[in-house]
């Protein structure tokens, strides 16, 4: 036996040792049947009472782009009663692995109440999964038996197989806007100034009627009468700007007993504040 032989034997040995590596790991973890198998069926938990039926599919939609829709559930019992009973559902396409929990109908129950007692040994249950698109289908025959196991092992919910088998959707970021409550430095304005009243350039802007074009004052006067006509919505302005001589009620505003009515001015500014003008004077 020459060197050359031995190494080559060797390497055979090796090759082989990780293709049975490699298919008892594909086995193992279900991709072979995944990639070259048909589409798997999961008996899920329903939540739809005792007609319910949860299923969950999975396939590869890259070797078999199809969109499931219908759902076909029969039970074929032929030596006994009822000896066939068929329940079709149609759902909202599905072209990706998909859960399902469907209200069957009360026909369901009567097929469970048919396999359940006493055990028919020869009925068969068979589920039904087709794309009434694209007229493909997978059928999936099991006896009464197996059937009532897969219903009773099944762990997930819809939900909990979408979330392991479903298709991930990435998360939205939603970028958060930085927000304070102190205000931003003021902008550059380019030499010019803000005009506000505590600006000392426009203090003439903000001065009492009279004074902001630096003529005299307005000379404040008396006036004879003051009085409310009916229609105050009691707004408070009034008394705001002379409570002297004004006091809001409950209803109405009126005028304090005695009151001075030698501030014309603000007399006059009450008036004209008034929303609803019922605040009447004379000079
Ligand atoms: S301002 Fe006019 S409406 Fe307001 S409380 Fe005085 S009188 Fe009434």
């Amino acid at each position: 036996m020459n060197l050359q032989f031995i190494t080559m034997s060797i390497a055979v040995v090796l090759a082989a040792g990780l293709v049975v590596t490699v298919v008892g790991l594909n086995f193992l973890t279900g991709s072979v049947e995944f990639f070259f198998g048909r589409p798997k069926l999961s008996f899920l938990r329903s939540r739809r009472g005792k007609n319910g039926f949860g299923f969950g599919l999975r396939w590869n939609t890259t070797k078999e782009p199809t969109t499931f829709d219908t759902i076909k559930v029969a039970l074929y019992n032929p030596f006994a009663k009822p000896s066939q009973i068929e329940i079709i559902r149609s759902f909202s396409g599905k072209s990706s692995a998909f859960g399902e929990d469907l209200d069957l109908g009360p026909k369901f129950l009567e097929l469970l109440e048919a396999i359940s007692f006493p055990k028919k040994v020869s009925a068969k249950v068979m589920v039904e999964l087709s794309s009434s698109k694209e007229g493909i289908n997978h059928q999936y025959e099991m006896t009464s038996e197996k059937f009532l196991q897969l219903m009773s092992d099944s762990e997930h919910t819809v939900e909990s197989y979408m979330e392991q088998y479903g298709p991930k959707t990435e998360k939205v970021y939603y970028p958060t806007v930085k927000k304070s409550f102190v205000a931003d430095p003021l902008p550059v304005t380019g030499g010019k100034k803000l005009k506000i009243a505590v600006n000392p350039e426009f203090a003439g802007a903000f001065a009492p009627a009279g004074a902001a074009d630096g003529g005299e004052t307005v000379e404040n006067f008396s006036v004879s009468k003051v009085w409310i006509e009916p229609g105050c919505i009691v707004c408070d302005a009034c008394e705001t700007i002379i409570p002297e001589v004004f006091e809001v009620q409950d209803a109405t505003c009126v005028i304090r007993p005695n009151a001075p009515l030698t501030d014309g001015l603000r007399i006059v500014e009450a008036a004209e504040a008034c929303p609803v003008e019922v605040i009447k004077f004379d000079k």
